[in-house]
């Protein structure tokens, strides 16, 4: 492989800043790279070359003519597949929106275009976000770089995987209950989800717009926090946006990793997150980097949050309601694909349904009815209603745990990653992958997985660090920590190994 694709963003960075290598050099090492592994890995739905290298050569041509650039200027970057951009195919994983090509750029790929960063192209997920494996896709399954036979996690794994196998150094995913951290801790790589309103979501295409929130994909925490800088920040086209600036991350993170300092850091451990029904090498990594934390220095206290035992079904009642309403606008009218019935009359209602069910998948379907059932007037109280309560439930554990410590942290999955196949039939088996990142979606929390260690199976673990609501910064300098304090995963992948002929 080409070295450059080793090296982090910031590194790359460097490089680009001291004019030893051109972003087109790098971009094109990147697309090389796709257009060689995509086949096998399938991590990309799309990929842009033209669009990519025209912003590549763009770059350099500001470069030479002595121009400020963002720091990331000329990085190549990888989308999910659900942030539109204009010009350029969005499927959200789906075969409803056809070739329909947006309009307009999120916006998040607005900030991205006018810092210069390359996007490569757009990655394969989960159909409209919904699934932890990545085989909701109506366009196939994406391969765990560390092993083929395996998920890359979901509903993101795309991403994951494109920055797993050293596609790209950067990539953005979504998260809504776990889409971006869940397929960074089972591919080797960091994965955020900041606070809620931290990053736009204009132009997310909506899947449950009170837990949906944008976050970085990379193989370092410095990079996600300079990834964050950037794309974090008020919107006036996103009513929940945070009206307020953005942390200086990168310097928080470059100070831990000079200092190494934890000086009075009070780590949670949540009894909830960590006990019954996680595989014995993802605990035993977990339970390691405690130790290491408290060997450095660290408090470290058990902390209870018994809501959370409720927060899985609480989502799964919250979720469908909200994608149920977001996804009435797949009607067969507006975007992508129209189905007209194969006999009888050719009403708005009729055509409506025959697109709905040529165009969505069993998992969709399966959630756009459920949601569609609890919002129903006769069971509005008992299921959306009580979900709500246990919801406020978790935000006020929170709350509580958060006047003791200053952060918490679990494991970020239950099991590393598992093959493709195995729980795909069994809706409930996928849905408690996500026992553990769903509460930091249902309080609206920072939470991330940093790669803490490869367990026993040869399969990378990664380590959670939950923060409270706009102490991203304090997130990020814990995840720093964590990984000064443990093996270099992302390079003991594989895929480190792949050379682009094969
Ligand atoms: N896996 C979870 C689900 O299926 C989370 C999805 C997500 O975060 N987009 O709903």
């Amino acid at each position: 492989m080409n070295e450059l694709l080793k090296k982090s963003a910031l590194e790359l960075a460097d490089l680009l800043a001291g004019s030893e290598v051109t972003s087109v050099e790098l971009t094109t090492a990147s697309l090389d790279r796709i257009d060689a592994l995509n086949g096998r890995v399938h991590a990309f739905l799309f990929v842009d070359r033209e669009g990519a290298l025209a912003t590549a050569a763009e770059v350099d041509r500001k470069r030479a003519a002595g121009e400020k650039l963002h720091r990331l200027a000329g990085i190549p970057i990888a989308l999910k597949d659900n942030m539109v951009t204009r010009g350029v195919p969005t499927t959200c994983g789906s075969k409803i929106l056809g070739n329909w090509l947006p309009p307009y750029d999120a916006t998040v790929v607005t900030i991205l275009k006018d810092a210069g960063l390359p996007i490569v192209g757009k990655t394969n997920m989960d159909e409209f976000a919904m699934g932890s494996s990545t085989e909701h896709s109506a366009f196939g399954p994406t391969g765990n770089p560390w092993d083929l036979s395996r998920i890359p996690g979901g509903s993101g794994g795309g991403s994951a995987a494109a920055v797993a196998s050293f596609m790209v150094p950067l990539a953005l995913g979504s998260d809504t209950g776990g889409s971006i951290r869940q397929p960074g801790a089972v591919t080797g790589t960091v994965g955020v989800k900041p606070t809620y309103g931290a990053v736009s979501r204009y132009g997310l295409v909506a899947m449950a717009s009170s837990l949906d929130q944008i976050g970085p994909v990379t193989r370092t925490v410095a990079d996600a926090a300079a990834l964050q800088e950037l794309i974090g920040g008020w919107d006036p086209r996103d009513s929940t946006s945070l009206d307020e600036p953005v942390a200086d991350l990168s310097v928080a993170v470059s100070d831990v990793h000079s200092t190494g300092s934890v000086e009075g850091l009070k780590v949670g451990v949540v009894t909830e997150l960590s006990g019954e029904g996680y595989q014995a090498g993802v605990l035993a990594a977990f339970h390691d980097t405690v130790e290491k934390l408290r060997k450095a220095g660290a408090e470290i206290l058990e902390v209870s949050c018994p809501s959370f035992d409720f927060a899985l079904s609480a989502y799964y009642l919250i979720m469908p309601a909200e994608a149920s309403s977001n996804l009435a606008r797949f009607d067969g009218m507006r975007y992508g694909i129209r189905v007209e019935p194969e006999e009888g009359p050719v009403t708005a209602e009729r055509v409506m349904a025959a697109t709905r069910e040529a165009g969505f998948g069993d998992e969709v379907k399966r959630r756009i009815i459920l949601g569609t059932h609890v919002l129903s007037a006769g069971y509005y109280d008992a299921y959306y209603g009580s979900a709500q309560k246990v919801r406020t439930l978790i935000q006020r554990d929170f709350d509580r745990v958060f006047s003791q410590v200053d952060v918490l942290v679990s494991p970020t999955a239950p099991t590393t990653a598992f093959r493709i196949g195995d729980k795909i039939s069994d809706p409930m088996a996928m849905y408690l992958n996500d026992i553990s990142t769903i509460p930091a979606n249902l309080a609206g929390v920072p939470a991330m997985t940093v790669p803490n260690a490869v367990a026993e199976d040869g399969l990378p673990v990664g380590f959670q660090v939950i923060a409270p609501a706009r102490a991203d910064r304090r997130m990020y300098e814990v995840a720093q920590l964590v990984a000064d304090l443990s093996e270099d995963v992302s390079s003991a992948s594989p895929a480190a190994q792949w050379e682009e002929s094969k």
